[in-house]
């Protein structure tokens, strides 16, 4: 069985591009899904190796149902024993909507004269960001449309912006940027802010497809988007998140590129990406493709659950773009960071409504409309552990992903107090009386677990001092 080194058509090179189309159908078409087979990849994959193309396309290409759920069996399994019970939350927050581009899936396009145009203003921006912290958040992804406008130090300017925005208990101690690609200089300046990740997903790596849906502006070229997170990497953000928006092409062979990409990161800057993200396309306004691609429900739960095998130390994000019956199922197979409380309409959080679904103030329809703390809840009575934990970040501790995977302990010793800390902080700051007795009970009963591992003395310590109002404790 090989695992490494993989030896693809195109030699992997920084800042080149590296899928070969011929040579992704090429597995798809050719690689066998036998049983005997099957287990064997699913057994490598929990045995903590990363998939080859080939290893993956033998999932991929598993269609029987005893087999898929095999695979959902072992992604359940990877994730339990890997992740534990942790979800990390954040929020988007859209800064502006204006774009010179013109994606036929996005309510933003150029094209699509009917979009309310809005760029915060400081102001907004400090209000926006104000109505997030008091709901609970801790970690911002900052969204942006592709305009002149919105430069680098634009960009820039709006992080810090963020950053300085203090309310109360609470403040932004982690913020994301998803934007168009830059420069080496311009993300350089943008890493300089201290962002966390920046997120730029491909869309579609088949080139073709590629051409058909991006009609204008700078998106169009392909290789300057694929090659974007190298020069993200060369400027010294080693924190950069993939994705591909399903529905566009193939499902099969989004994910099989998505693999693809990792492995490219791994040959030539040695660390896979932080986080991947795997968008279905929703309604939006003007939205014009084909719906032969589409992906539907038991296809997106597959294509999760085969991510999680394939790279297994990568975060996972899945969005308020799914509905809450998808959510549930998904967060079993792998997922490791939900957005809650979200709302895309400009300017909408600190209007303090619901997110109104009027396709002409948001990018796309979500089908997830609960409060944080309505997912909050949820989450506590599920025996998962919300966590707004930003400790790794801002200790240094970047790839964290791959130390909670690859350090025998780091869970335990660290991501799983954390995450406790910071639950204790939103129920003592932000949550009504019945979740945070919920969230209580929930907390000292996953202590009671630790307690079997480690000593437990100094999380009991700082847990009291988080309840007499000291804040941004963490191991
Ligand atoms: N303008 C930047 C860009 O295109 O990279 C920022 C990203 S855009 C505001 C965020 C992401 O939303 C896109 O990369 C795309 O994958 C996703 N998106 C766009 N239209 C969508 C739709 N109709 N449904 C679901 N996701 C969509
Ligand atoms: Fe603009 Fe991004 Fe929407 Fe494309 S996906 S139209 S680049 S905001």
């Amino acid at each position: 069985m090989i695992y490494y080194p993989e030896k693809y058509a195109i030699k992997d090179e920084r800042m080149k591009p590296f899928i070969d189309e011929k040579e992704t159908w090429g597995f798809i078409n050719n690689v066998k899904a036998d049983k005997q087979r099957v287990r064997e990849v699913i057994q490598a994959s929990l045995d903590k190796k990363r998939l080859s193309l080939e290893e993956t396309a033998v999932l991929i290409n598993a269609t029987d149902p005893e087999l898929i759920e095999e695979i959902k069996e072992g992604a359940r399994t990877l994730k339990e024993k890997v992740y534990g019970e942790r979800i990390v939350l954040f929020a988007p927050l859209y800064v502006g909507d204006l774009c010179t581009n013109n994606c036929q899936y996005c309510g933003f396009r150029s094209e699509n004269k009917g979009m309310k145009r809005i760029t915060l203003n400081e102001q907004q921006l400090i209000e926006e960001t104000t109505a997030l912290i008091d709901q609970g958040h801790k970690r911002l992804i900052l969204v942006y449309g592709e305009h002149p406008k919105y430069s680098a130090e634009f960009i820039a300017e709006t992080v810090n912006i963020v950053y300085g925005v203090k309310h109360d208990n609470g403040e932004i101690r982690r913020v994301n940027i998803n934007a168009a690609p830059f420069d080496i200089p311009g993300f350089r300046t943008i890493k300089d802010s201290g962002i966390g990740t920046f997120q730029i997903f491909q869309e579609t790596y088949h080139e073709p497809t590629y051409a058909k849906v991006h009609l204008g502006g700078v998106k169009r070229n392909y290789e300057w988007r694929l090659t974007s997170l190298d020069r993200a990497q060369e400027a010294g953000i080693d924190d950069v998140g993939i994705g591909a928006l399903f529905g566009l092409y193939d499902w099969r062979y989004e994910v099989l590129s998505l693999v693809r990409h990792v492995n490219h990161f791994e040959a030539v800057y040695n660390v896979g990406p932080h986080t991947i993200s795997f968008p279905r396309i929703q309604n939006a306004m003007s939205l014009n493709i084909d719906k032969e691609h589409l992906v539907k429900d038991d296809e997106f739960v597959r294509l999760v659950s085969i991510l999680r095998l394939a790279v297994p130390y990568t975060g996972m994000i899945l969005t308020a773009r799914e509905p809450r019956h998808i959510r549930d199922q998904v967060l079993r197979f792998g997922v490791s960071q939900i957005d809650g409380g979200t709302n895309l309409e400009l300017g909408g959080y600190s209007k303090g409504k619901k997110d109104s679904q009027d396709l002409t103030m948001g990018q796309f329809q979500i089908n997830d409309n609960r409060s944080l703390n309505e997912i909050m809840d949820e989450l506590i009575k599920t025996g998962y552990i919300p966590s707004f934990c930003t400790a790794c970040y801002r200790l240094g501790r970047t790839g964290e992903h791959f130390m909670e995977f690859s350090v025998p302990g780091f869970i335990k010793r660290f991501c799983s107090p954390n995450a406790l800390l910071t639950l204790a902080e939103y129920l003592e700051d932000y949550a009504p009386a019945d979740t945070k007795e919920k969230g209580y009970q929930l907390i000292d009963q996953k202590i009671e677990e630790l307690s079997a591992h480690q000593k437990v003395e100094k999380l009991r310590e700082k847990m009291e001092l988080v309840k007499q109002g000291r804040r941004d404790l963490y191991f």
